[in-house]
């Protein structure tokens, strides 16, 4: 809620109403009602001999860090007058905008805080030399960048601006796409994703859901490999049972652009990551099925659900990972290990659903210790680098060196993969 107690008009205190289904501050008094709106930032990218222009941060947040020049918007300008001026004042620069690279919500804790537009810019004038927030600004060449940029978003658009096709026509760093569920507030931006996949080096683009195969193919067909979230359940109905209150948060949409976009990857060997949901969907569109509920349809079976009992970062259980596979080598285990303890890795858990029948000369790759399906791949023979896993190697991907490799190992193949 918003810090202000005092109607700005009046001066009366401020009560708090609910008005249009939100508490706001109103004036008794007078009636006033003081809206409190998200912040725009806005940025660019300096780009110049294939060297890009950061700024080390004077002021938190991000004080010491690399980041692009940037900062919010003020009243009467258009975000980009705000980052041609943030530009001036922490480089000394007068730079050119040349397109959008970037527009995403920035968070304060859990709750989006502003949005956050970065643009692509060359120089036209001035001269470098650090100022205002800035301690230093110079431009790095690509291999110089540092891998600690101050906001996500600033990486992003660092990314962005890397995949792009270079003269000859080949791309620095992989470009992947990330479906979204139609809950944008709950299903786009769980950062943890994000931060993985720019950690690894990729570069990422959301593809909305839309039953427009036209712009859904326009999509796929920038990604150089797909990764497939977690999120709420598959429609039973698309593996030929019925939801009797198992499945839960279904949005079939997202279901439909999934399955499409997984059958085209398939067919063509596009890499594919799948977690969580996405195993699951990824076991669903070469043609498998689902336990709705593990707890009702497995006797014996482990809490593999974790919240709110187990944060979802917790290690949970052991899962025992098949030799030779295309999960072994991605998690860097030597197919001469001998015994079982070589080829166990202990992983996250939050899920309620599990792979029953696995899709068709699919292989099982990874089991928990209940016999629950982990980790899926097609036959060694099939094209393409595909792996599905049920926990989140995204959240381990700080400090579990098997989670960095697998996502590493999905980047790698996104940069090798050509039609
Ligand atoms: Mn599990």
């Amino acid at each position: 809620m918003p810090a202000a107690r005092y109607c700005p008009q009046c001066g009366a205190p401020l009560a708090t109403r609910t008005i249009h289904t939100r508490e706001r501050a109103v004036c008794a008094f007078c009636g006033y009602v003081h809206y409190v709106n998200p912040i725009v930032a806005a940025g660019t990218l300096v780009h110049q001999d294939d060297c890009i222009l950061l700024v080390k941060r004077g002021i938190p947040p991000g004080q010491g860090e690399w980041a692009l020049p940037s900062g919010y918007a003020e009243v009467g300008e258009t975000p980009e007058e705000a980052a041609l001026r943030e530009t001036l004042e922490e480089t000394g620069l007068q730079v050119a905008i040349e397109r959008l690279l970037v527009a995403e919500a920035f968070y304060d804790g859990d709750s989006p805080g502003g949005v956050i537009i970065l643009y692509a810019a060359h120089a036209v004038g001035g001269r470098l030399v650090p100022r205002d927030d800035a301690l230093e600004a110079r431009f790095f060449r690509p291999d110089e960048i540092p891998d600690q940029i101050a906001f996500r978003q600033h990486r992003r658009a660092i990314a962005l601006w890397q995949a792009q096709p270079g003269q000859d026509g080949a791309r620095r760093v992989p470009l992947v796409g990330v479906p979204l569920g139609t809950n944008l507030r709950r299903e786009a931006v769980i950062p943890a994703y994000l931060r993985a996949l720019t950690g690894a080096g990729a570069a990422y683009h959301l593809i909305q859901p839309t039953d427009d195969a036209h712009e859904l193919r326009v999509a796929y067909a920038q990604s150089s490999g797909l990764l497939l979230t977690g999120g709420g359940d598959v429609d039973p109905e698309l593996y030929g049972e019925r939801n009797e209150g198992r499945s839960v948060s279904l949005d079939p949409e997202r279901d439909r652009a999934e399955l499409t976009l997984t059958r085209w990857a398939l067919q063509e060997g596009k890499p594919i990551l799948a977690i969580c949901r996405g195993i699951q969907l990824l076991n669903i569109a070469a043609g498998g099925t689902l336990y709705q509920d593990i707890s009702t349809d497995i006797k014996d079976a482990l809490d593999h659900r974790g919240e709110p009992k187990r944060a979802i970062e917790e290690l949970a259980h052991p899962v025992q990972i098949t030799q030779p596979s295309r999960l072994a080598r991605a998690m860097g285990l030597s197919p001469h290990d001998e015994g079982d303890e070589a080829n166990t890795a202990a992983v996250n858990s939050s899920h309620h659903q599990a792979i029953k029948e696995v899709a068709p000369g699919w292989i099982v790759t990874a089991r928990a210790p209940d016999g629950v399906i982990e980790a899926i791949e097609p036959p060694p023979a099939a094209a393409g680098w595909v792996i599905g896993v049920q926990w989140h190697p995204e959240r381990l991907y700080a400090k579990h060196t098997p989670s960095r490799d697998l996502f590493i190992a999905f980047i790698e193949a996104s940069q090798q993969w050509a039609p």
